[in-house]
């Protein structure tokens, strides 16, 4: 590992840190800029001495300084895993363009998982800008053409329909939004149309398992909604590191 790595993990920790700050404050439709990070507990603004992605927690014993209250480990949590992210795409892409448009789309997916988990909603303020992005990217990354990203955000838009089919027939019930729709078309744009389509399969995969484990372990069905968002973000993001392997590798074995 060398000093490239070790800051790749440090600006990931950062923006991890940024990342906290939206999923608190997006839902309430409260500005990301202002005012700094405060306590939610005693509202004490943080000094910066006590606000160091990570280590903070640790040190803290994962209490505030001033009024004891318990802070969520999901602090830590996304710190650490926007961390590694840009550590494994940096590993992946080395230092270029590619590198950070695929760190900004798994940056937006991190926020949309945790706050869909907490909130079931995805905010259109992530997934709207996302496909802008996505779209525009294309243009100027080397990874991705302007056509594949169009067709993955018409074919993501549009490939909801199967997913809330099988959701449906799987769980019975209604587990897809207009939310959906917009993250889908999002990956797409980011991904192109093959990885959108390997999302749809395996976030597919991934939620019908860890319904019937779900089942099986409490012995009953789904009686509140399961958000359908970090599937298909932890999908998308397996489609990013590993779709051209698992691509290839399913060319392979059906090659005869
Ligand atoms: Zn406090």
């Amino acid at each position: 590992m060398d000093m490239w790595h070790i800051v790749s993990i440090l600006f990931g920790a950062i923006v991890g840190s940024f990342l906290n700050v939206c999923i608190h404050r997006l839902p309430k439709s409260e500005s990301i800029v202002k005012p700094g990070s405060h306590c939610p507990k005693c509202k004490t603004q943080i000094r910066f001495y006590d606000n160091i992605p990570m280590i903070s927690y640790f040190l803290l014993r994962g209490r505030c300084r001033y009024c004891k209250g318990s802070i969520s480990i999901q602090y830590p949590l996304v710190e650490g895993i926007t961390a590694l992210c840009s550590l494994f795409l940096f590993i992946k892409f080395g230092p270029s363009l590619n590198y950070l448009f695929y760190f900004s789309f798994i940056s937006a997916l991190i926020v949309i998982t945790v706050i869909d988990l907490f909130h079931q909603i995805i905010p259109d303020a992530i997934s709207l800008p996302g496909i802008g992005v996505g779209l525009l990217g294309s243009f100027i990354v080397p990874h991705i053409t302007l056509l594949n990203s169009l067709k993955g955000m018409l074919l993501g838009g549009g490939g909801l329909f199967i997913v809330a089919t099988i959701y449906q027939w799987l769980f019975k019930r209604e587990g897809m939004g207009g939310g959906d729709v917009k993250l889908l078309a999002m990956i797409g744009a980011f991904l192109g149309w093959r990885a959108v389509l390997l999302t749809i399969l395996l976030s597919s995969l991934i939620g019908s398992i860890t319904g019937i484990a779900f089942i099986a372990l409490k012995g009953k069905d789904f009686k509140y909604a399961i958000p359908f968002g970090p599937f298909l973000s932890l999908g998308a993001a397996i489609a990013l590191f590993f779709g051209e392997d698992i691509i290839e590798w399913y060319l392979y074995i059906n090659r005869y």
